[in-house]
C-alpha cells in the first residue's frame, strides 16, 4: 500500500457528501455521533455491489461509488424516507488512487444531491466489493412498507423499468443500437436515479411500496405477497423507454421491463378510491409513473393480454436460484 490506512482516510473519506448540522462527529474516530430530530423512526438499510455479481470487471469507478449509493436510497425512498447518513464498507484489491478519486467523486455527487453525509466507514483488502449502510428518517407510523395493499388495489411503477437490462446488454457486449439509446439505455444502468422525492410525497397516499431492483415482476410479486393478496399485470401497460423499443423492439422491451434488473424505480399501491386525488395532486406526467395493474385476492402473479392470461415465468433475478 503507497498511502498508510490513515492518509488514505484523510484524503478521500473525509469530506464526501454532505456537510450536515446533525454530524456531531463525523469520519475520524471510533465511531460517529448523529443527532436525531426528535419524533423521527430511524430508518436503516444496508447493500453490497461485488464485481462481477453486481458489475462488470472493469466498470467505471464513478459509477460503482453512485450505484452503491443509489440502490441504498432507493430502499429509502420506497419506505418513504428521507436519507440522512451513509456507511461505506470498501474493500480494494489494491490501492489505486485514481480509482479510489473516481469512485468517491461518484458516490460524493449523488451523496451531495439528497444531503447525505458520509459519517465513517471500514477500508479492507480483498476483492473489489462496495457496501453501504444508509440512515434516515420518516416520521412515527408513516413509513410505506410492502404488506399494506388488499385486492383491488391498483399497482403503479415509476419510470421505465428495463432500460438498465438494456444498458447491462450494452456494456457486456450483448446488444447494440443507436449511439443515442446506447448513451441513454448505458447512463440508465450506470448512473440510475433513486425515486427519493417520488417515495417522500407518497406517503399519505400509496398502501404499500417496493423498490424495483431485481426486475419489475418479481419484486411486484413479493409486495403482492406481502399483502396477503395475488398480482395481475397488463403487458401492454407496462411502460418502456423509446430507446429501449428502438434497440430492441416492443415486445421485447415490455419483457425485460417485467423481468430485467437494476431499474430502482418504485412500484406502489393505491386504493381504488384514491386513484384520482393520487392523479390531481401528483400529475402522473410530471412525476413520471403509470398504472400497470390490479392486486387480486387469489394468490400468485399473472400476466394478461386483451383480458387473457399468458404464460410468463420469468420473475426476476435471485441470486440463489437456478
Ligand atoms: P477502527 O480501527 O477504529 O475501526 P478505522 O481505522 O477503521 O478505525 O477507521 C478510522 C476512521 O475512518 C473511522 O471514523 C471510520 O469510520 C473511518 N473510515 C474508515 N474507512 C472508511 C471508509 N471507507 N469510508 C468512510 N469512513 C471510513
Ligand atoms: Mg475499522
Amino acid at each position: 500500500m503507497s498511502l498508510s490506512e490513515f492518509a488514505l482516510i484523510e484524503r478521500y473519506f473525509r469530506k464526501v457528501g454532505a456537510m450536515r448540522t446533525d454530524v456531531e462527529l463525523g469520519v475520524g474516530d471510533d465511531a460517529a455521533l448523529l443527532q436525531s430530530p426528535p419524533g423521527a423512526q430511524l430508518v436503516a438499510a444496508i447493500d453490497t455491489l461485488n464485481e462481477g455479481v453486481h458489475f462488470p470487471p472493469g466498470s467505471p469507478p464513478a459509477s460503482i461509488g453512485h450505484r452503491v449509493l443509489a440502490v441504498n436510497l432507493s430502499d429509502l425512498a420506497a419506505m418513504g424516507a428521507r436519507p440522512s447518513w451513509a456507511l461505506l464498507a470498501l474493500t480494494l484489491p489494491k490501492v489505486d488512487e485514481r480509482w479510489l478519486e473516481e469512485f468517491t467523486g461518484g458516490l460524493s455527487a449523488l451523496a451531495r444531491s439528497h444531503d447525505v453525509a458520509l459519517v465513517g466507514g471500514d477500508t479492507t483488502s480483498g476483492p473489489l466489493s462496495v457496501t453501504i449502510q444508509i440512515l434516515g428518517h420518516v416520521a412515527k407510523s408513516t413509513a410505506l412498507l410492502r404488506s399494506g395493499g388488499r385486492p383491488g388495489d391498483k399497482v403503479f411503477v415509476s419510470g421505465t423499468p428495463g432500460d438498465a437490462a438494456g444498458g447491462l446488454a450494452i456494456e457486456q457486449s450483448k446488444l447494440q443500437a443507436s449511439s443515442e439509446a446506447e448513451r441513454y439505455l448505458r447512463k440508465r444502468f450506470l448512473y440510475p436515479s433513486p425515486r427519493l422525492a417520488l417515495g417522500d410525497c407518497l406517503r399519505g397516499y400509496a398502501t404499500a411500496c417496493i423498490d424495483v431492483s431485481d426486475g419489475l415482476m418479481g419484486d411486484a410479486g413479493k409486495l403482492a405477497h406481502a399483502s396477503g393478496c395475488g398480482l395481475e399485470l397488463v403487458f401492454d401497460d407496462v411502460p418502456v423507454s423509446e430507446e429501449l423499443v428502438s434497440a430492441v423492439g416492443v415486445e421485447r422491451a415490455r419483457e425485460l421491463a417485467l423481468t430485467g434488473g437494476d431499474d430502482y424505480e418504485l412500484c406502489f399501491t393505491v386504493r381504488p378510491s384514491e386513484v384520482g386525488r393520487l392523479q390531481h395532486n401528483l400529475p402522473p406526467g410530471r412525476w413520471g409513473y403509470c398504472c400497470i395493474g390490479t392486486l387480486r385476492e387469489a394468490p400468485g402473479s399473472i400476466v394478461t393480454r386483451g383480458g387473457s392470461v399468458i404464460e410468463f415465468s420469468h420473475s426476476g433475478y435471485d441470486h440463489f436460484g437456478a
